[in-house]
């Protein structure tokens, strides 16, 4: 058995259900809603490693046409930093929700702001590297906010990493710390905020409060907002797994484009 902790999770996925309408036929006006995208797996293919990751030019065009179509109410909702989501979209900018909900950025230009905790405490992330040790293969990523152990090319260590990371949690059990499963990644990031936390703050914030939120979002992280929807009136779509309680499914992020290519066209499906 190589499957992912990920995978196994399936407290919240759904059997493959089935949905009355479409993603389009649900959708507000663009001038009534605020776009909220995941990246990894839902914007952009998985790649081996995150620096590996490619923006299609057609999602880029969408993303900026989207982003004047709600006339600034479009962010992006990831666990990387905001300063690696510019990297990663560069020459292009957006209104963003980073690191789990570490930090946030209201408009494309703005400097990020609420930063809500400091970076992980610098021992600790010494002791979590030193699992990145246990097997050729294993990626660290310093996110800042968190740290992520990527063993998409090692998959068989997935057990030794997260026995690792139980045994140094054990030894502090005071920590103010939490444990992320993701597709092939094991995060470890301060407590007390999430991508669900984030976003409800960037619901207060103009130009996107009074908007009906519509969230994409393909991994256990995007749960936490998958749930805040129907008690903001907005729409929460999974991609690639089936999640319990949305209101519709994306096989996969050229999907997802897709349909943001056809949503800029103004094209009803
Ligand atoms: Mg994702």
């Amino acid at each position: 058995m190589t499957q992912t902790l990920a995978n196994t999770d399936t407290a919240a996925e759904a059997k493959s259900p089935t949905y009355e309408r479409t993603p389009t036929e649900l959708m507000p006006a663009l001038g009534d809603c605020a776009l909220l995208l995941d990246i990894d797996g839902t914007l952009l293919d998985m790649a081996p490693t995150p620096r590996e990751v490619w923006v299609p030019p057609e999602l880029a065009t969408a993303l900026g046409r989207l982003l004047q179509l709600t006339n600034g109410a479009l962010a992006l909702v990831s666990g990387r930093s905001i300063n690696d989501i510019d990297l990663i979209f560069a020459p292009m900018q957006f209104p963003a929700v980073g690191g789990h909900g570490a930090e946030m950025r209201l408009t494309p230009d703005n400097e990020s702001v609420a930063s809500h905790a400091p970076p992980l405490d610098k021992e600790l992330k010494r002791r979590l590297a030193a699992i990145a040790k246990l097997s050729p293969g294993i990626l660290l990523e310093d996110k800042g906010y968190s740290l992520a152990l990527h063993y998409r090319l090692a998959p068989h260590a997935e057990k030794a990493i997260y026995d690792a990371v139980s045994a140094i949690r054990a030894d502090l059990p005071n920590a103010p710390i939490e444990v992320l499963p993701g597709k092939f990644v094991c995060e470890i990031k301060h407590a007390g905020f999430t991508k669900a936390t984030g976003v409800i703050e960037l619901m207060t914030h103009a130009p996107f409060t009074g908007r009906r939120p519509v969230f994409l979002g393909d991994d256990v992280t995007d749960e936490s907002v998958f749930a805040i929807m129907p008690g903001m009136k907005g729409l929460a779509f999974s991609v690639g797994r089936h999640a319990l309680g949305v209101d519709g499914h994306f096989s996969d992020p050229d999907e997802v484009r897709a349909w943001l290519v056809k949503l800029v066209a103004g094209v009803k499906s």
